[in-house]
């Protein structure tokens, strides 16, 4: 079955408890920056931030709304960045079973990082200036696969970040998905079918981040995971 994160953007208030937290626990460098006039700060995801929350305003039917995408990797089925890797080098990126996470190991530094940032839908990973290997968010596999929460789920104060198992977490997607559509109907979540971290948005994707949604989705669903093409065995 596995782990999902369910993120409720009509819930965040763009605090960036989750960004300092995924920091503080990949003790991860701060950056240095300067003011470019908007909250998003640092302006895009980098090698030392794999966690970003992204912001921009937008006018909304004579309303201006502030939209927040708290932004990590979705952990995809049958995740491309891993099979791009794979491509090059067997065991530098790996999927957990039990889990879902995706996660890179010692040997990603000998695979070309532009590569792997090519094959992801969502623009996600990140290299050195080297482009020896990536990084990106692993899911806290660390914690998650001792029974604790991603870091950035525990520090969420709002209700935003939501972690728990596939199911649970999807049915409470589509639960908030109908609330929220009676005061936003172009409410939508975000390949639902394809990802294990499933955003709520309050309006079209593309008004937070032009690679907010895929053009081309993970070519495993998980409806064939279901089926048990995923996680080692093969389809008939
Ligand atoms: Fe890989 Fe990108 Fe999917 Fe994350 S979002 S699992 S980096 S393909
Ligand atoms: Fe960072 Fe962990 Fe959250 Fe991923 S799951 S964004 S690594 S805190």
């Amino acid at each position: 079955m596995g782990k999902a994160i369910f993120v409720d953007l009509t819930r965040c208030t763009g605090c960036r408890g989750c960004q300092v937290a995924c920091k503080q626990w990949k003790n991860l460098p701060g950056e240095e920056t300067r003011n470019t006039g908007s909250h998003q700060n640092p302006p895009d995801l980098s090698f030392t931030t794999i966690r970003l929350v992204r912001f921009q305003e937008v006018r909304e039917k004579n309303k201006l709304e502030w939209l927040f995408f708290p932004e990590q990797c979705r952990h995809c089925y049958g995740a491309p960045c891993k099979g791009q890797a794979d491509a090059t080098l067997e065991g530098a990126m790996m999927q957990d079973d039990a889990t879902g996470a995706v996660y890179t190991t010692d040997k990603i530094t000998q695979v070309p990082g532009d590569e792997v940032r090519s094959a992801c839908p969502y623009n996600i990973p990140r290299a050195p200036k080297d482009n020896k290997g990536v990084s990106k968010c692993d899911f806290c596999f660390d914690r998650i696969s001792n029974g604790m929460k991603p870091s950035c789920v525990l520090a969420c104060p709002t209700g935003t970040m939501n972690y728990g198992d596939e199911d649970d977490m999807l049915k409470l997607a589509n639960e908030r998905l109908e609330i929220v559509k009676k005061q936003y109907p172009d409410a939508v979540l975000g390949d639902p079918d394809s990802v294990r971290v499933i955003y709520l948005f309050q309006s079209d994707p593309k008004k937070y981040y032009e690679n907010a949604v895929a053009e081309a989705v993970s070519p495993v669903t998980r409806k064939e995971l279901f089926a048990g093409i995923f996680g080692g065995k093969k389809k008939a």
